[in-house]
């Protein structure tokens, strides 16, 4: 497993790069790390179904179009530039007060390209040409802001994450001594941990964590029928589940507490989750040794009329039992 990644500077965009076929994709990706420019794919153009056509009165034709594509196919890719600059609309809204200001556009109306040709003379060979100069400077610090880290310091942030590492303090790893240049200048993007970089990684991590399934409701079913369970929660899914959402858990520990209180209150929290409506119900009751509120069940729903809710309390006469 890698611990750190040695930044090196950036090298030029190669004007004419010959790689085997397999490793176009890996190779074009691979601008990003080592020359700044991130490619993106535009089209594919194929020339052997003309060529493989048989017709005998087209097949001079065919023989002369041969002649004028020596090319198998090609791949086209823009740089991430391209694409018309945006202009701050000076206009006013239609309350006379100016629009909002747009977010800045990494769009710059770079025309520069990179073409993947595969040659009919030479068919496991792929190579890679740039055509035309880019319009901005590659690797300036201007140009860095809106170029991705590479994969591999996402790679390496993930590791670092999944280790256990805090948000900040994965930030500050990063910057410290995981990504080490040959000098104290600022030469590669991977050098700029943004903290916006580590929280869409650990988000990914997140979900990962929590999404059992793609449906929402299937998800929270499995949650509850199969994994708290397992830690011997008591659970419960309402009939009303499929629109209202509604269901409940009390870990064994809970169950224990809420069983021996004779008080208790109901605490509710709105907005805990994107469900519209959703309330998270708690009921707290004051810790037999802290003395302080300790929350011993939890249920959630957006049905305001407390009836999934009674359902839920009257069910604990399980728990009870
Ligand atoms: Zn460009």
């Amino acid at each position: 497993m890698n611990t750190s990644i040695i930044v090196e500077p950036y090298t030029p965009i190669p004007n004419r790069l010959t790689v085997p076929v397999d490793s176009l994709d890996e190779t074009v990706a691979s601008y990003v790390k080592k020359h700044a420019v991130r490619w993106i794919y535009k089209r594919r153009v194929e020339y052997s179904s003309e060529a493989a056509r048989t017709d005998e009165d087209q097949q001079q034709n065919t023989r002369k179009r041969q002649r004028l594509h020596p090319e198998i196919w090609y791949k086209e890719y823009t740089c991430h530039m391209a694409g018309e600059k945006r202009i701050r609309d000076q206009d006013t809204g239609k309350n006379g007060k100016p629009k909002e200001i747009q977010k800045k556009s990494k769009k710059q109306g770079c025309l520069a390209k990179l073409k993947a040709i595969v040659y009919k003379a030479d068919p496991t060979n792929v190579v890679l040409i740039t055509e035309t100069e880019q319009n901005h400077i590659i690797g300036s610090l201007e140009d860095l802001q809106y170029l991705p880290l590479s994969d591999d310091a996402k790679a390496l942030i993930e590791t670092r994450l999944r280790e256990g590492y805090r948000k900040r303090e994965t930030r500050f790893a990063n910057q410290q001594s995981n990504f080490r240049a040959p000098s104290s200048l600022i030469v590669h993007r991977d050098q700029m941990v943004h903290a916006e970089d580590v929280q869409n990684i650990y988000k990914k991590i997140q979900e990962a964590a929590y999404i059992r399934h793609p449906n929402v409701q299937e998800s929270i079913k499995i949650w509850l029928n199969e994994e708290l369970q397992e830690m011997r929660f008591y659970t419960y899914i309402d009939a009303s589940f499929s629109t209202t959402f509604s269901f409940g858990f009390v870990s064994p520990w809970q169950a224990r507490l809420l069983v021996v209180s004779t008080c208790i209150c109901l605490d509710a929290t709105h907005c805990v989750a994107n469900v519209e409506n959703g309330i998270l119900y708690t009921i707290v009751v004051r810790h037999p040794l802290t003395g302080t509120g300790c929350p011993v069940a939890n249920f959630y729903t957006n049905d305001h009329s407390m009836v999934p809710s009674g359902t839920f309390y009257c069910s604990f006469e399980t728990l009870l039992a």
